[in-house]
């Protein structure tokens, strides 16, 4: 009985609502935060500034230590601790139509990743574009010196140190300081925009490898060709309520960038369905709420949790073990199997013991290379979530696209 509801009750709302103090809901995320319980507490704790508020007050950068004015859910959305359906359920439920600009802000994170499902081409090329840039780091000491400065937050440029160090010290930067800081890097001090999001992908908690990799691209002007977001001084000053004017310290009128045109959109593969057999069940840091996953008649008869795949700071790798460690306890409570953590994809064959495996689907990422590379020959079923399956194909082009079907 206790696995039937655990796996069918509706998740947002089982939770107890503790209503806390606004002016703690800014405290740092400490790693221990990143459990499924915490993050549903967050939730109906954001819950009632995800309405008027969040679409009038949501792109101001708050001050440290002051109230948050957006919902600080990205590091549970990123982990799929909280899955996108249950968050706009909880924001629609609680503010109605007012939760819109909020709602329109979460499709983002969905179009991000039906985008780079779409185009993988792009995710190699960042991996190779990084390779380069450090590579120039070792032989050009003028370049190798900005970049020592940029990310240890001794720029001179006060506005981009405190990030930097903000950054590093709390894993967290919100959305506006993430668009003026890669802006900065990349036009202002003329930094290969790789290294950029390769520093976020080292410190931010939510690190996502599309959001990550597809905003840096938005924000260089590749993913909307030719219309970079350029920083402005009287930008920063106003939404950062006086706290920072680097009044003539940016260049505004930069020359952009430019590539070559994109590949034509890839395919989506196909939904794989679950084993009809006894199945071991993989989960990993792209999705954590096995839960809401596993439909009822599907029989799990050992569960492996891959370790994390990130190669991050020491704060984004605690919270990523508090997060497996939560899923594989609620995933044990789930199907009454004892849960085994992997420590990589090489010990996955010999966990299996030749049943089928079945799998949240990775999307493009260092979760989906290890796999392909490990797994290829194995009974391997990658599930897609029906969000996923439903959303995805809107994805291709532009975000517009993708808002029109969901509007
Ligand atoms: C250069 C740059 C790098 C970024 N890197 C990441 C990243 O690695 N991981 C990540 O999750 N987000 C990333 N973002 C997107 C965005 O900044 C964060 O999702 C957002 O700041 C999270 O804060 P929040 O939960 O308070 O967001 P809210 O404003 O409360 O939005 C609600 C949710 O919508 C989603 N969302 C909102 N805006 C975006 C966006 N532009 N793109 C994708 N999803 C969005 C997030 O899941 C977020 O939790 C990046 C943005 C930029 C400009």
């Amino acid at each position: 009985m206790l696995e039937v509801r655990q796996r069918t009750a509706p998740l947002w709302n089982r939770q107890c609502i503790v209503c806390h103090d606004a002016a703690t809901m800014n405290a740092s995320l400490k790693p221990a935060d990143l459990t499924r319980a915490a993050g549903l507490a967050h939730l109906a704790r954001a819950l009632p500034r995800l309405g008027q508020e969040y679409a009038t007050r949501g792109h101001h950068a708050p001050d440290p230590g002051t109230p948050p004015t957006t919902g600080l859910l990205s590091p549970w959305l990123r982990l799929r601790l909280l899955t996108e359906q249950e968050v706009i359920s909880a924001a629609t439920a609680a503010q109605g139509a007012g939760a819109e600009k909020f709602i329109h802000a979460v499709f983002w994170r969905t179009y991000f990743k039906g985008h780079l499902e779409q185009h993988p081409e792009l995710w190699h090329e960042y991996r190779v574009g990084l390779s380069d840039a450090q590579e120039r780091l070792g032989g050009n000491r003028g370049l190798a010196r900005l970049y020592g400065q940029a990310i240890g937050g001794t720029t001179g440029l006060d506005c981009l140190d405190a990030w930097s160090d903000e950054l590093v010290r709390t894993g967290w930067l919100h959305h506006h300081v993430r668009m003026w800081f890669a802006s900065i890097w990349i036009f202002s001090l003329g930094l290969p925009w790789q290294l950029g999001a390769d520093f976020f992908a080292q410190h931010l908690l939510d690190h996502d490898p599309a959001c990550n990799t597809l905003s840096w691209r938005w924000v260089a002007g590749l993913h909307t060709r030719g219309k970079p977001y350029i920083a402005r001084a009287e930008n920063i000053q106003r939404y950062t309520n006086g706290r920072f004017n680097p009044a003539h310290m940016l260049d505004e009128a930069p020359t952009t960038l430019a590539e070559p045109d994109p590949m034509p959109a890839c395919p989506l593969p196909p939904p794989d369905g679950w084993p009809a057999t006894a199945t071991a069940l993989l989960l990993h840091e792209d999705d954590l709420a096995p839960e809401s996953l596993v439909p009822d008649y599907v029989r799990i008869v050992r569960i492996g949790v891959l370790a994390s795949q990130s190669e991050a700071s020491s704060l984004v790798r605690a919270s990523r073990a508090v997060a497996l460690a939560d899923a594989s306890a609620r995933a044990e409570a789930a199907f009454g199997v004892t849960a085994t953590l992997l420590a990589d994809v090489a010990a996955v064959e010999a966990w299996s013991e030749g049943a089928p495996i079945a799998t949240p689907y990775a999307p493009v990422g260092p979760v989906a290379d290890a796999l392909a590379d490990a797994l290829a020959g194995l009974d391997l079923h990658r599930i897609q979530r029906p969000w996923d399956q439903h959303h995805w194909p809107h994805c291709a082009r532009g975000f517009f696209q993708l808002r029109a079907k969901v509007a």
